[in-house]
């Protein structure tokens, strides 16, 4: 049994701008060895991929995998296997699936890190059973993955569902995709840390404690969080008008805080909603795993092909 359940081990890797999450899926559809890596792109594009190649290969060797799934953010070509455009990661144009299976000897898969936490999430999480819902990442980046009778919808190029640069503040502040204003210089967890570490004069915050001083009680804390949740929920608003998701399933760092951490996110978009029909709202199963959950299940479409061809 035990060399049946190696046999069907692969290894999954999200890439984020902070870090690198890896693990490991088993048959039994657990996810194993988890483990996170910085990223700390600072030191440029060949050297974040060096990192994500080694990581990758360590939980390949220890696991046995039979396959490997990367998720990354950004513009992804999943049928070529090339990062086309990862700001975060400073990766242009990167082949990463050719360069990943010979450095790995397996089979690779590449994806799209929101995308396919919205795929894990349809298939074995919240958006279990949902015809239409949107899964939306809250984390260092906020993006949003439409998924429709079980289907992620790409959009073209791949690149749609990218909530965090729809502008909130016309002329606010500058955003790394050259706009202003985005959601993202609000509400993503960079932006709440800066903005914290600024006003309570509190340095290395990161944005799980900042939610969990909110929680507390943390008056700073708690204003940065509302504003965060204003912006995000006029972003949603927006997504629910134009996509009449039945569930918005949130996941990331705001996610992972489960159900109550999004009440305060639940009433603000109920508030700005008229015509529109209120979609229930609910955490991500995976936590700030559903990408690396995902990355697994591309894992094992790419093992199955490969064995099947
Ligand atoms: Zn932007």
């Amino acid at each position: 049994m035990r060399e049946v359940e190696l046999f069907m081990n692969v290894v999954a890797l999200e890439v984020g701008g902070a870090y690198v999450k890896g693990c490991v899926l088993g048959s039994d559809d657990v996810l194993r060895d988890r483990e996170r890596w910085l990223t700390r792109p600072e030191r440029g594009p060949d050297a974040v991929l060096e990192t994500v190649l080694d990581c990758a290969a360590a939980l390949a060797r220890r696991s046995r995998a039979v396959a490997a799934g990367i998720v990354v953010p950004g513009v992804v070509d999943d049928s070529s296997g090339i990062a086309v455009l990862a700001g975060a990661l400073g990766w242009r144009q990167v082949p990463v699936r050719s360069w990943a299976a010979e450095h790995l000897e397996v089979p690779v898969a590449l994806g799209h890190d929101v995308r396919a936490g919205g795929l894990a999430e349809a298939r074995l999480g919240a958006g279990r059973g949902s015809r239409n819902f949107l899964f939306v990442s809250v984390g260092t980046g906020i993006a949003a993955a439409w998924v429709l009778d079980g289907r992620v919808v790409p959009g073209s190029q791949g690149a749609g569902g990218e909530l965090g640069h729809l502008v909130v503040r016309p002329g606010g502040e500058l955003c790394h995709c050259g706009g202003r204003g985005c959601l993202e210089t609000i509400a993503s967890s960079p932006a709440l840390t800066h903005r914290y570490s600024r006003l309570a004069r509190w340095r290395g915050v990161g944005a799980g404690e900042l939610y969990h001083r909110a929680d507390a009680g943390d008056t700073v804390a708690r204003a940065v969080c509302a504003e965060a949740v204003e912006a995000l929920a006029a972003v949603l608003a927006t997504a629910v008008t134009l996509y009449a998701p039945e569930l918005l399933v949130i996941g990331g760092e705001l996610g992972d805080g489960g159900g109550e951490r999004l009440a305060p996110l639940q009433g603000a978009l109920a508030r700005r909603l008229t015509f529109q029909s209120m979609p229930e709202v609910l955490p991500a199963a995976f936590g700030d795993r559903s990408g690396c959950m995902g990355a697994a299940l591309l894992a094992r479409e790419i093992r199955r092909e490969v064995a099947a061809s």
